[in-house]
This record gives C-alpha cells, sequence and structure tokens, in this order.
C-alpha cells in the first residue's frame, strides 16, 4: 500500500499532522500500535494550554512561537467541534526573592512571545491572597488565557475528521523499522505489513528514538521522567480556583515543580513531579523502578549520559524527585511553601502518571524538540511540554519541512504563516 504521508503513532502531534495532511487533500495513513488515539502523553499529561510567558525566547524560541500560534487554531478547533475547554488561567507564585526576580523575566518574556497586555497581571503578595485566597508568595504571574482541554479528547476528534477525509488508521499495528525511502515495517495483530509513502513522520513519542537509531541517529541518548500526580480530596480541591504553579527549583532542567491542577473532569490534583524511570512505559511501580535504574536507564549510550549523571545538581533533582514519589510527606512538604489548608491526609491517593521522554546529547538536555531527516523519513524528537500546547504549528512546520524537500506536493493553508516561523522552523530542524 503506498501513501503520500504515513504517520507512525496518533498521539496529539501525530493526529495534527494526519489532520493538517488530510485537509490539504493528502492520501494519508497512520499507524498506531493502541487501539485508540492518545493514550500515552497525550492523555497522561497535565492537560493545560500554555501560553508562553514561561519560556525564555533565547533558548526556546521555537516552543515559545508554536504556543503562541497554536493557541488560537485549538481554541477554534474546541469551539467548533463541541469539545472541552476551561479557560481558567495559571498562577505562578514566586515564594522567595530569587524566584521573584524570574516573575519579572515572565513579564519581559510574556510580551516577547506575544501575549497582549490584557492576558496577563503581576500580583504582589496581597494581590495573590485576593485572587487565591489559599495561596501564599511573594510575587506572582497569573496568566489569565492558560486553559484546561482533555488533549486526549481534541487527539480522537482530529483523528475523526481526517478519516472523514480519507485517512486510513491501522490500529493495533506496531512499527518495527523505518527506512530512509519510506517504507514502514510494521507487526499488526501477529502478521508482517509494509506500508509505503512519499514521506513518513515518526511522531511515536517514547519510542521514536530507538526507531531513529535503527535508521542511523547518533551521538544522542534518552531519559524518562515519569510524572506522578496525586488527587486532592474534593472539599480540598474547592480551595484553589485555577492551576497554580511555582518557580522551577531547577531551571536548568526542563521541568516544572509539581503544582495544583484543575482536570477537565472537575477534580483537582498535585503534580506531577520528575522521577528519572528506565523505560517509556514505567507508569507503575516506585522503589522497583528506582533499583531497576542501577541496571541501565533510558537508551542509548552511556558515555553520551555519562557527564549529566556526574552533574551534582542533576542527581539532586532526581533524588529529589524519587523522594516525592517514594513520600507523600516530601511532596506536601514541597506544596505547602505555597498552599495552606491542606495537609498529607488531603492527598487521596495517585493519580494517572505521564512519561516524559527527554533527549540527551554530551552537554546535557536539549532544551527543543528537533527533527531528524534521512531521505523521505521525518523523525520528531524531544516533542516534550509544552508539546500538546504546540502540536498544531509543529504539524504545520512538519508538513512544510516534507514539502520543501520536494516529499510532499500540495499546498498547505496551515500555520507556518510567515518569514519569522519559517526560520523558525529551519531552527527547529536542529
Ligand atoms: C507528565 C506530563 C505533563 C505534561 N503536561 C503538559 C501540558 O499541560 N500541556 C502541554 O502542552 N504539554 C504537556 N505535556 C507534554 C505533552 O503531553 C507531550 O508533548 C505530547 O503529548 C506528545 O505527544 P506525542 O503525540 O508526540 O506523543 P504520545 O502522546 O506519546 O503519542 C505517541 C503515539 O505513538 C504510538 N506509538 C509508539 N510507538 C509506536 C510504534 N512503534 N508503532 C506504532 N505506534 C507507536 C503510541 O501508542 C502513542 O499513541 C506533558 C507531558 C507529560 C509527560
Amino acid at each position: 500500500m503506498s501513501y503520500d504521508a504515513v504517520i507512525v503513532g496518533a498521539g496529539i502531534l501525530g493526529s495534527s499532522v494526519a489532520y493538517f495532511a488530510s485537509e490539504n487533500g493528502l492520501k494519508v495513513a497512520v499507524i498506531e500500535k493502541e487501539k485508540e488515539p492518545g493514550i500515552h502523553s497525550t492523555y497522561r499529561n497535565t492537560g493545560v494550554v500554555h501560553r508562553p510567558f514561561y519560556l525564555n525566547p533565547l533558548k526556546r524560541k521555537a516552543s515559545a512561537f508554536a504556543a503562541s500560534r497554536s493557541y488560537p487554531f485549538l481554541k477554534k478547533f474546541v469551539e467548533e467541534n463541541g469539545l472541552y475547554w476551561n479557560q481558567l488561567g495559571t498562577l505562578e507564585v514566586a515564594t522567595d526573592p530569587e524566584g521573584a526576580k524570574v516573575i519579572g523575566d515572565y513579564e519581559r518574556w510574556a510580551r516577547e512571545n506575544g501575549m497582549e497586555e490584557d492576558e496577563f497581571q503581576i500580583l504582589d503578595d496581597k494581590g495573590i491572597i485576593s485572587e487565591e485566597p489559599n495561596v501564599r508568595g511573594k510575587l506572582a504571574f497569573l496568566s489569565m488565557t492558560d486553559s484546561v482541554v482533555n488533549f486526549k479528547q481534541i487527539s480522537e476528534k482530529m483523528i475523526e475528521v481526517s478519516e472523514s477525509k480519507g485517512t486510513s488508521v491501522f490500529y493495533g499495528c506496531r512499527t518495527e523499522s523505518v527506512s530512509s525511502d519510506g517504507e514502514v515495517s510494521c507487526s499488526c495483530n501477529g502478521s508482517e505489513k509494509k506500508i509505503s509513502g512519499k514521506a513518513v513522520v515518526v511522531a511515536a513519542g517514547g519510542e521514536t528514538f530507538n526507531l531513529a537509531t535503527k535508521n542511523g541517529l547518533k551521538g544522542y541518548a534518552q531519559l524518562h521522567f515519569r510524572g506522578d500526580y496525586w488527587k486532592l480530596s474534593e472539599e480540598k480541591g474547592k480551595l484553589f480556583r485555577r492551576n497554580i504553579y511555582t518557580v522551577p527549583r531547577f531551571p536548568n532542567f526542563p521541568f516544572l515543580d509539581p503544582h495544583i491542577i484543575k482536570r477537565h473532569t472537575g477534580g483537582t490534583e498535585i503534580g506531577p513531579n520528575a522521577f528519572l524511570v528506565p523505560g517509556p512505559y514505567d507508569y507503575q511501580g516506585t522503589l522497583s523502578k528506582i533499583l531497576k535504574n542501577a541496571f541501565g536507564s533510558g537508551e542509548g549510550p552511556f558515555s553520551v549520559k555519562a557527564r549529566l549523571f556526574r552533574d551534582a545538581e542533576f542527581m539532586r533533582l532526581v533524588f529529589a524527585d524519587w523522594k516525592i514519589s517514594l513520600f507523600k510527606s516530601s511532596l506536601m512538604r514541597k506544596v505547602s511553601e505555597f498552599a495552606v489548608g491542606i495537609t498529607e491526609a488531603d492527598a487521596l491517593g495517585k493519580g494517572i502518571s505521564g512519561i516524559r521522554h527527554n533527549i540527551i546529547d554530551e552537554r546535557g538536555f536539549l532544551s527543543e524538540p528537533f527533527f531528524y531527516i534521512n531521505g523521505r523519513a521525518l523523525f520528531v524528537l524531544n516533542y516534550n511540554s509544552p508539546g500538546a500546547t504546540g502540536s498544531p504549528w509543529y504539524a504545520s512546520v512538519i508538513l512544510t519541512a516534507l514539502k520543501n524537500r520536494g516529499l510532499l506536493q500540495a499546498i498547505y493553508a496551515n500555520l507556518v504563516i510567515n518569514d519569522e516561523s519559517e526560520a523558525l522552523a529551519v531552527k527547529a530542524l536542529g
């Protein structure tokens, strides 16, 4: 079977690529190993459509741009299709003078990343209490436009619309390898299948790295960081009106601190931390996973990971976040730095954990997503937060990159609309 575009993975990114490709008349196939779209990171995340105030434009310009450009598209798509959207807002709190300086950076970055003046406010300690009576801090950034969604629901709808335009979706099909001439070899419910495309996009979350290394990618390794969430009792959940984040403890690493979040289900949860786990699907188990790391964590050569494991600050983060997963008291100590009125007894049990798949090179973490392109195959790596928010823009960038290489012929009415985004797209190619 031969298609214009073959997409491996029906998470929010693969679904977005399928949506735009089929909207533009391409013959599309999606290959998904599970029985439905979006059951991994797309479902197991915080569910926030992020505004880009916290993204330093010097380091994370492409992600900031992706979040900015994707926001109006997502809002319209959700509205038009009757999906969940709750513009609750996010309060990002600094609890010490060091953090207060970062709030100043956020104000600058918000403007530089294109947020409108009426989208945000800076609050002092009294302002924080008047907005959120159970939150304490020195200074805070209030984003009024951050919104709570269900990314799995969005992904499902994108696939549904794409199928209505002729896209074939192969569920229960695990991709084993992707060749540079556009052939995808899969194992579909026990039988071998080959599906070819003029272009292949690999958006397979935690498995993209292995598929890319089989295809020749060298010089990188991958580590997995699980985010655990804890459910807050309904009564205590009512103490907080919106998502409450704090300025991250470890700004050199790509993780936010555990925060209070409002779910599309109506519940309130605390999380996620960044718990180093050995594999891409280690959603359960705590002590057993900590011990398993001793036999090797993640994928790729140890020589690439060695520098990071010798970095004292990184090891502090690893141990601090293992502690949070092991002991509820540790999580609560962290949260009580900014939230009052909740105790360990109010964290009822674990919610649904999700796993980030971070690519590192010999210098450490890569801060942005990047593409590895070999012939007709494009692999999307390091596609982490705010990846779900930025998927529509990244999908457009991917299709534009394939068109610019002469692999796809259609003209795209997509989100890559001016020279600046073209330039960023090239940068995103890494
Ligand atoms: C804890 C956590 C919190 C987050 N919070 C947010 C947030 O609030 N806002 C935000 O914007 N982003 C957030 N993110 C990031 C966001 O969730 C991810 O960037 C995004 O979901 C990645 O989407 P994806 O489609 O690339 O991956 P996935 O959703 O993991 O999809 C990959 C798909 O590929 C399939 N697949 C894998 N291997 C194969 C194979 N060999 N063959 C066929 N199919 C395969 C999988 O089954 C899966 O369906 C968070 C992430 C985590 C982990």
